[in-house]
């Protein structure tokens, strides 16, 4: 409890960023010290063995979630696979396009990091409306990979986004509230 309210107050929100309107909370503020990279990363790792133990690979959602992604996957010694915006990744890739507030985007996946049956955790630095988490699940899902669950390390529960996720349901897990 302790430590997670330290890693809480780290953390620096920036009003009206990038949007008029919008709260941007900043993980890079929280980061920059070394003691809260490991305080992190500790329990991170943490929630992936008690919750998530039988996984065998991580997704990183672009960009903040490759941080956290490897992060885990270098100390599980698990796989670690990108998700990324259109047109970024090399090779035969496996796209998904999902509705946004105005018009759509898509999210990509390399054909060959997820076997049929993967078990893999999506993790991202944020959970606001639950878009980008929905689409990378339904995108693995296409892939024939099983979906465990999600790890974020804040939310932002008040918009609710975990209950749009019909592919994982309630095994979304967050280190910050
Ligand atoms: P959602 O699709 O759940 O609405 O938004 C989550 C995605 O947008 C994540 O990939 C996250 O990185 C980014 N995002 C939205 N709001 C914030 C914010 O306040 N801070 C950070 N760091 N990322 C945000």
């Amino acid at each position: 409890q302790n430590k997670i309210a330290k890693l809480k107050g780290q953390m620096k929100s920036y009003p009206d960023f990038p949007k008029p309107g919008i709260l941007f909370w900043d993980i890079f503020s929280a980061i920059s010290d070394g003691q809260t990279c490991t305080l992190l990363q500790g329990l991170l790792v943490e929630t992936i063995r008690r919750e998530f133990p039988d996984i065998q690979a991580v997704v990183g959602l672009e960009s903040r979630g490759f941080l956290f992604s490897f992060a885990v996957a270098a100390e599980l010694g698990i796989g670690c696979v990108p998700v990324r915006k259109r047109g970024k990744l090399p090779g035969e890739v496996i796209a998904y396009e999902y509705k946004l507030e105005y018009g759509t985007d898509v999210l990509e996946i390399q054909k060959d990091s997820v076997k049929p049956g993967l078990k893999c955790l999506i993790i991202d630095d944020l959970l606001a409306t639950g878009g980008t988490v929905n689409a990378a699940a339904n995108l693995l899902q296409s892939c024939g990979a099983e979906v465990s669950g999600t790890l974020v390390v804040i939310e932002l529960e008040a918009l609710n986004g975990r209950s749009k996720n019909m592919v994982y349901r309630n095994r979304a897990r967050v280190i910050v509230r």
